[in-house]
């Protein structure tokens, strides 16, 4: 057993990745039908400018119940990465999302979408350029409408492959982001090797910012690297009035976290869009997560 930080900083402990337990059967058989019959939802989490309030898009974040409650996505993500059904779940949440910011700039916003993608879907084996190209055509979406968020970490497991996959998706004219930027122990110089636009620093080091000198020195270093390297700079995981103004005035282009709104069902996503963002900054809602 390998304990394990949550998100709370609470530790759990869960079984280590490479073991069948029950638990573990069973839940990749529910997950293989969830998949199979689109039964994974997709939670939106806005994006916003917060110098100005202007809502920039939102994160397609993959949503999963079980009977017996919901299941987290870093529980079953990694469960889908090591068992092939990341290909298909990504493809329907991409499909999903773009559906999602259609039905938004037909409504007369004006926003992007981001999709987060797993390393595995950039071994160069998964038709990813393919599918994103596909799913672009299908609903209408330009292309800078849709942002692809890469973890760090992805990208060293096959640094190869995963920047001709990333150099192939640049080319639709998608945006790339790296996503939980900070925890990947990725080399600085790679990253100015990298076709991406976007940097997102990890929620890690926002969190409780405003009592943390060392984070707010990396935080600060992050956000001159980006806009050193002309990347466009976001901060996840604000959840105060403090952390975000504090994320403002240390120059973050972008803000997402439960201060602006948690995760969003389709429908509130677009309540919240006329309700509360039309007021600006609106405070954290009371929605699940
Ligand atoms: P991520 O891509 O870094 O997504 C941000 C996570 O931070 C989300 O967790 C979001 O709910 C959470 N978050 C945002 N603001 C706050 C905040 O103010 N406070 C706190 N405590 N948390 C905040 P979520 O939805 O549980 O997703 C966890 C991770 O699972 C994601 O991290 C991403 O790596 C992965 N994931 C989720 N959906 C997908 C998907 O469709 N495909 C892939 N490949 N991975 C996904
Ligand atoms: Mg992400
Ligand atoms: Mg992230
Ligand atoms: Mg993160």
């Amino acid at each position: 057993y390998v304990a394990k930080q949550s998100r709370t900083g609470v530790h759990v402990y869960e079984s280590a990745d490479d073991e069948d337990t029950p638990r573990r059967l069973a839940l990749l058989t529910d997950l293989r039908s969830a998949v199979e019959s689109g039964a994974v939802r997709v939670a939106y989490q806005p994006k916003v400018d917060p110098v100005t309030g202007r809502v920039l898009g939102a994160e397609a974040l993959a949503r999963w119940t079980r009977p017996d409650g919901p299941v987290r996505p870093d529980e079953f993500i990694p469960l889908a990465e090591r068992s092939g059904l990341i290909t298909p779940l990504t493809e329907h949440i991409l499909d999903t999302a773009l559906a999602g910011c259609a039905s938004w700039r037909r409504a007369g916003h004006d926003l992007s979408v981001a999709v987060n993608l797993s390393p595995q879907m950039l071994t160069g084996q998964t038709g990813v350029r393919e599918m994103v190209e596909r799913a672009l055509r299908r609903h209408g979406v330009p292309a800078e409408a849709l942002t692809l968020e890469i973890t760090e970490g992805g990208l060293i497991a096959d640094p190869v492959n995963g920047v001709r996959v990333l150099h192939a998706l640049r080319g639709l004219g998608v945006r790339l982001s790296i996503d939980d930027f900070g925890t990947g122990h990725s080399s600085l110089s790679r990253l100015t090797d990298l076709p991406v636009q976007e940097l997102k620093i990890d929620r890690s080091f926002v969190r409780d910012i405003t009592q943390h000198r060392t984070r707010q020195t990396v935080t600060m270093a992050a956000r001159q690297l980006g806009h050193a390297l002309g990347l466009h700079v976001v901060a996840e995981g604000a959840e105060t009035q403090e952390e975000f103004d504090y994320l403002r005035d240390l120059g973050c282009d972008s803000i997402q976290g439960y201060f602006v709104a948690r995760p969003l069902d389709p429908a509130d996503f677009l309540t919240w869009l006329a309700e509360d963002a039309a007021y600006g900054l609106a405070p954290a809602h009371p929605h699940a997560g």
